[in-house]
């Protein structure tokens, strides 16, 4: 117990909601301040988003594809302050675009200076557009402007139409035209061609974190939904309903630190003025949905295929085993087909059957002579919430840590914007947030 730490009161107890890389690093940075902790989870495992399954037992694989770059500092971090450092493995795989039924090198200066569907001076065009975005050291300068226009006035229609627009429209579909210029900039900005991974998977660090989390005296309550937030007495009980059914139980806090999305956060806490939520409970949020297919053989050259391609019913191919070994998975070839959709697009109530139906054939575009005997196993991953949708107006409605409801604080990944969501700006937040409750502590 730190009891010579600013701000840090040791009687203080809080709730945090979720264990997502957010909730658990706000859990072990509290905690090490010598506070007390109690974190909910729905699932059984740490890790949100980025959590993984098992393979088979102990080989975990994450359910969305995941790395990290050279500039994710801050999760870097923190994975060698858990003693997991010698596990990141750097490296630098091999990128696509598929365009015109061919997949075309496009990760370097190089390979965008040789990128065939674009005339020489378009090329040039695009690359300066890059150097210009990577040179810029904040995204709020650009506050207001959307990426599409941008695109097309600085790097030229074509570069928009055949690269640029194409990844818009898979990521944000109808709403490809509005997405702000700041996280286009991020997207841009943050990114190296380096790309980082923990051996044996980013599970290892959440299991992990967890440990420490636990180790310092923190309650982890898995697979328990938090399914209400009210003040109680100038404090804040927390109403939870455990997964194994039972009743629900009730807890008392001085703190409810919600790593939720805020539209979720608000459903909780009914107390949450009008006026706030009509600010903060707004906009639009994309799920995620992944197929794993597990092959006999490899199936593309690159680990990363930017599917640039109507035909094709995913927008995004992930030969995750052209980056780490497949040796490192019993000789398996494992290859993600991801999507982001509106919540409630029919294809996150499609069976893994129909899915798989649907998504097979039109492989042979991405990789011609594909057969679905090479397919050996296959698993769907779904998760709402997975994409915020960061329109022009997307910054205004982001709210602050604290809420009209004293004691209640919101730290969501819809808050790192500009920078597109990650597991980096998840750990940044929590630190920033940790400050900021050092800072305004009574
Ligand atoms: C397809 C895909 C690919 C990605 N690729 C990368 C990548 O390559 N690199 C990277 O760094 N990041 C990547 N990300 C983003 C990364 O996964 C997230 O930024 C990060 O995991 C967010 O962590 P978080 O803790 O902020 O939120 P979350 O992970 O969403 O955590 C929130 C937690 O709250 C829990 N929860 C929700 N409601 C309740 C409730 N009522 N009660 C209790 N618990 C609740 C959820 O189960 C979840 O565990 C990717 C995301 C997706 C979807």
């Amino acid at each position: 117990m730190k009891e010579d730490t600013p701000g840090a009161d040791p009687g203080t107890r809080s709730a945090v909601l979720g264990a997502g890389v957010l909730g658990l690093t706000v859990g072990l940075r509290l905690l090490e301040r010598g506070e007390g902790v109690t974190v909910y989870e729905q699932h059984p495992l740490p890790g949100g988003l980025a959590a993984g399954f098992e393979i088979e037992p102990g080989l975990w694989l994450e359910k969305f594809y995941h790395h990290l770059f050279r500039s994710d500092r801050h999760v870097i971090r923190l994975i060698q302050q858990l003693g997991l450092g010698g596990r990141l493995e750097w490296k630098r795989p091999l990128t696509v675009t598929l365009s015109g039924g061919i997949a075309h090198q496009l990760d370097s200066a190089g390979s965008l200076l040789r990128f065939r569907p674009l005339p020489v001076v378009d090329r040039l065009r695009l690359a300066l557009g890059l150097a210009a975005l990577k040179a810029l050291p904040s995204g709020r300068l650009l506050e207001g402007r959307g990426a599409a226009d941008w695109i097309r006035g600085v790097m030229g229609r074509r570069a928009y139409e055949v690269v640029w627009g194409p990844l818009l429209k898979g990521k944000f579909g109808d709403l490809a035209e509005q997405i702000s210029l700041p996280w286009f900039w991020g997207r841009v900005h943050d990114r190296s061609a380096q790309l980082g991974y923990v051996r044996g998977g980013f599970q290892l660090f959440y299991n992990a974190l967890a440990g420490r989390v636990r180790e310092l005296g923190g309650d982890l309550c898995f697979s328990t939904s938090v399914t209400g937030v009210k003040a109680a007495a100038g404090k804040l009980s927390v109403t939870s309903q455990p997964a194994a059914g039972g009743g629900s139980a009730s807890a008392t806090f001085d703190r409810v630190i919600s790593t939720l999305p805020t539209r979720l956060t608000c459903r909780l806490a009914p107390e949450l003025p009008a006026a706030y939520r009509e600010r903060h409970d707004w906009g639009l949020a994309f799920g995620a949905h992944c197929v794993i297919l597990e092959l006999d053989r490899p199936l593309t050259g690159a680990y990363w295929t930017n599917v640039n391609d109507s035909a094709v019913p995913f927008m995004v191919l992930v030969e995750h085993t052209n980056y780490m070994p497949a040796a490192a998975y019993g000789g398996r070839h494992l290859v993600y087909l991801g999507n982001y959709r509106p919540m409630d697009d029919p294809l996150f109530i499609a069976s893994q059957e129909e899915v798989l139906k649907a998504f097979l054939p039109a492989l042979a575009h991405v990789a011609p002579g594909f057969e679905a005997s090479w397919v050996r196993r296959a698993w769907m991953f779904k998760a709402p919430f997975a994409q915020p949708i960061v329109t022009r107006d997307y910054a205004a409605h982001i709210p602050g840590f604290d809420t009209p409801l004293p004691g209640l604080f919101v730290a969501n990944m819809f808050q790192v914007y500009p920078h597109d969501r990650g597991q980096n700006y998840s750990v940044e937040l929590a630190e920033r947030l940790i400050e900021h409750l050092a800072r305004t502590a009574r």
